[in-house]
């Protein structure tokens, strides 16, 4: 309720119009970086923070569940989907679509919550064009290439033609690491993890963010 509108007499209300302005929080890396483990322990650790499920035409991979991983629809769901304009953002990424769906990002960031992303390039620049400085990108780089190549096969999930074609869009997304505000190497996952959790950390002190906070505790309008 808006505060300046109680009836006279009766005390202003103690709770804050605005908190602060949401982060949205874009993490994208070429799969093999560690970008999974590092988001999945950041939404563990952070109770502030919540994950944006896509919206995706690819197969569903074992192991992974509808609803929780992606929302797995054929491509005539999808276009229906953008169609109706209900994605933030889409892309097509190696030969899939993938959407951000609008409607629950605004959800969260009603609730106070900041929004983290996995979403490639192509997503981090459309955020960014259409919700400016409430963006933070943060790009997430493995060692080297031949480290990444080490990694991709330890996880045993893939054929080595599949490594293959992972290699070389890795390649093709390491060349897109200048639209990112922050570029981390994750040498380390715990570092790493440490780095991305900081940069969320110091984001949400940002000024912009808290200007209605601010403003209303110290009587300042702007
Ligand atoms: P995968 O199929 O391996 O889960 O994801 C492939 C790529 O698609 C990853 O780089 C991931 O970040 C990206 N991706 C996943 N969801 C979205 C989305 O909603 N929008 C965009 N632009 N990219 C996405």
């Amino acid at each position: 309720a808006d505060t300046d509108s109680a009836p006279a007499g009766e005390p202003k209300s103690q709770k804050l119009p605005v908190e602060r302005r949401g982060v949205l929080y874009v993490l994208s890396s070429p799969s093999g970086a560690g970008k999974s483990t590092i988001a999945r322990t950041l939404l563990e650790h952070d109770d502030q923070l919540s994950l944006s499920v896509s919206v995706t035409t690819r197969p569903i991979r074992p192991g992974e569940v509808d609803g929780r991983d992606y929302h797995f629809v054929d491509v005539d769901r999808f276009k229906e989907m953008a169609d109706a304009g209900e994605f933030l953002e889409w892309a097509r990424v190696f030969g899939h679509r993938y959407g951000t769906p609008k409607q629950p990002v605004e959800d969260m960031l009603c609730a106070g919550q900041d929004v983290l992303f996995d979403i490639d390039w192509q997503g981090a620049q459309q955020l960014h064009q259409k919700e400016g400085g409430d963006v933070v990108r943060v790009f997430i780089l493995p060692p080297s290439m031949a480290e990444l190549e080490r990694r991709l096969h330890t996880r045993a999930t893939d054929s080595e033609e599949v490594i293959a074609g992972r290699m070389e869009r890795a390649a093709s997304e390491i060349a897109h690491w200048d639209g990112y505000d922050f570029v981390l190497v994750n040498d380390d996952v715990a570092t790493c993890y440490d780095q991305v959790h900081t940069i969320l950390k110091a984001e949400r002190l940002r000024r912009s963010r808290q200007t209605g906070l601010i403003g209303f505790v110290y009587n300042l309008t702007r």
